[in-house]
Formats: structure tokens, C-alpha cells, sequence
């Protein structure tokens, strides 16, 4: 308890792919923000093409309270994350770890909220985006929606939307994280999966400062197939499914013919277009097991060559 009333000691886990401009601006609104924390950042460069690692050494060399590590390519957010709260694991210098974006959406006035709710008992404080005025396209609101859903449904974790990557967590559920030896790293998933005591805070995001998003459509699906694959195998259980109703149609139409050719008639007339049908159907739904399959088995065999998730080429300290 002493511990929590001393200045507390935090630390900032920022994943960052091509935000130079916003580096600079992310630590000013540190300095402005935390000055009754003790605290320290750690980017996390994800391979940018620009000269984001460039702006995190410049500032490192002259500010002691920045840090930094650099991918040797873009290894994606979760990844980026992951090596980032494993550093952090390593170094042990903070009471609390804060994770958020480089690009200031995440509000850095909102973390002594956070703190409060965390010395209110909470382990996990999750900030939850509230769209609620902001211009987001139908198609990103559709396809959060529809994750977020099917994610819930078909993992049995439940997942609220606007579950982003902004939360405070403490010492012990970084230990939790560092235990876990997942390869598709899904902090969204892991955290309420663990079960340790979380509180939801709502908060109003900004705009993003500079640059555009780096979630394109293809990282959007990735991430959303590495969640699902990650926390269910109920995907697989659909051929089960979709053979018993398959059988029970066949059937169905079995005896169908049979009442018919017993009452004299023919079924020849509509023979070829139903057999046509029913073959391609068939055809498709086993193509669509095959695919499932496939995507298990995948990750089974990208799982089973062991090779790290992530390549660290540089540090500003060691
Ligand atoms: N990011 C990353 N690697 C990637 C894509 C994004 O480290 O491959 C970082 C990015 O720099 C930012 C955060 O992840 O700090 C969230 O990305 P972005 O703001 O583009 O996502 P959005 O807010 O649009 O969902
Ligand atoms: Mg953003």
C-alpha cells in the first residue's frame, strides 16, 4: 500500500510504425501529462520506412527518461506490444504499465483516471472508446461490430467494442503475459481470457496528430483471424454441423423421390438441375471445411518451427 501513496513509478509501452512526427509531440504531452508520476517510455519501432527510430534516438540521448527498441522489420502492433511489455518485464522498473499509441488518440490527460481506478482495486483498467460524435466510415463501424460479435461468440471471451490497445496494467498481470507463450499474440483477447480483475473506463479519443492509419483492410482481416483462430476451435466443429444438415436434406429428398415414383410420377424432369446443385453445393461447403481446416493446421506448423515472433536489430540501451 506505501508503495502506491509513493510517486508512482510508470511505465508507457508505445508501438510505432512511421510516427515521426508524432514521436516528439507523444513525449511533450508525456512532460505535460505525468509530471506527478515518475515515468518512462519505451517505443517500440515496428520496422518504420520513415525515420521514426531516427527521432527515438535523438530524444533518448538527451532525455533519460526515453527508451527505445527497434524490429529489424515491420513484425505487427501485437508484436510490437509484446516485445515491448517483455523489455519492460526484463528491465523492472515500473509499478504500473501503460499501453497506447503513438499517434495521440490516446489521450495522455486520461491516465491519472486510470491510476485512480487501479488504486480503487482494479488490475486490469481498460479504456473504452466512445464513438459516440466521431466521423468513422459505416465500414469500419460494420466490421468492428461483426468481430467483436463473432469473437465473443465463437470464443466465449467476452469482447466490448472499443477494447483497443489503451489500458494501465499492473506488475502481476505483466507476469501473467510474460508466462504465456502465445505466438499469435492477442492482448485484446488475453486479458479478459485471464479472468483478472479489469474495470472498463470510457474515454473520447483525438484525432490522429499526424500520418494516416496504419491498419489497412488486409491487417484489419489478419488481426481479426489471428483472434478468432487463437481463442476458439468452435470453426472447426462447423463441419459437423454442416454435414448433419446436408444428411438430413439428402434424406429428405430421398423419400420425397420415393413418394413420388410410387404415386407413378416421375422426378427425371427436375433430376439434372437438383443433382447439379446439390453437387456443387456439397462441393462448396467441403472446400469451405478444407479452408478451416487449412488455417489450423497453418498456424499449427508456424507454431511448431518455434521461430520468434520478433526480431530486435537495435537498442538505445542494453
Ligand atoms: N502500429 C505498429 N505496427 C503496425 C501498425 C501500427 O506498431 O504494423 C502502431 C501505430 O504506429 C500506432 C498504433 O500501432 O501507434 C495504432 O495504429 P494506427 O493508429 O494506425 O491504428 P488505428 O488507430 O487507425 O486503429
Ligand atoms: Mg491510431
Amino acid at each position: 500500500m506505501s508503495e502506491k501513496l509513493a510517486k508512482l513509478r510508470m511505465q508507457l509501452i508505445v508501438p510505432c510504425y512511421n510516427e515521426e512526427e508524432n514521436i516528439p509531440l507523444f513525449v511533450a504531452a508525456a512532460e505535460q501529462n505525468l509530471r506527478e508520476y515518475d515515468w518512462h517510455i519505451l517505443f517500440v519501432n515496428d520496422g518504420s520506412t520513415d525515420n521514426s527510430w531516427g527521432e527515438i534516438l535523438r530524444i533518448s540521448k538527451k532525455h533519460s527518461r526515453v527508451h527505445g527498441i527497434c524490429f529489424a522489420r515491420n513484425f505487427g502492433h501485437q508484436n510490437a506490444l509484446k516485445a515491448g511489455l517483455e523489455e519492460a518485464w526484463e528491465h523492472h522498473e515500473a509499478d504500473v504499465y501503460v499501453t497506447l499509441d503513438a499517434d495521440l488518440q490516446h489521450p495522455l490527460e486520461f491516465i491519472p483516471e486510470m491510476v485512480k481506478a487501479w488504486r480503487g482495486g482494479a488490475r486490469i483498467v481498460q479504456a473504452a472508446r466512445q464513438d459516440e460524435g466521431r466521423k468513422i466510415s459505416l465500414f469500419k463501424k460494420l466490421t468492428s461490430k461483426l468481430f467483436y460479435g463473432v469473437f465473443s461468440m465463437l470464443s466465449g471471451v467476452k469482447l466490448q467494442h472499443g477494447m483497443a490497445d489503451f489500458r494501465l496494467l499492473d506488475h502481476g498481470v505483466l507476469e501473467f503475459i510474460v508466462s504465456c507463450h502465445d505466438k499469435d499474440f492477442f492482448l485484446r483477447g488475453l486479458l479478459p481470457w485471464s479472468g483478472l480483475r479489469m474495470e472498463l473506463l470510457p474515454y473520447k479519443p483525438h484525432e490522429r496528430q499526424h500520418g494516416v492509419s496504419k491498419f489497412t483492410v488486409r491487417k484489419m482481416c489478419s488481426l481479426a483471424m489471428t483472434g478468432i483462430v487463437g481463442y476458439s476451435v468452435r470453426p472447426l466443429y462447423c463441419s459437423i454441423i454442416l454435414g448433419l444438415i446436408s444428411l438430413i436434406i439428402s434424406l429428405a429428398y430421398f423419400i420425397y423421390v420415393i413418394v413420388i415414383a410410387s404415386m407413378g410420377g416421375s422426378d427425371i424432369s427436375v433430376g439434372w438441375p437438383s443433382l447439379i446443385a446439390t453437387v456443387l453445393a456439397i462441393g462448396g461447403v467441403q472446400l469451405f471445411m478444407l479452408g478451416i481446416l487449412g488455417i489450423y493446421l497453418g498456424k499449427l506448423y508456424m507454431e511448431h518451427k518455434g521461430r520468434p515472433t520478433y526480431v530486435v536489430g537495435a537498442r538505445t540501451r542494453e
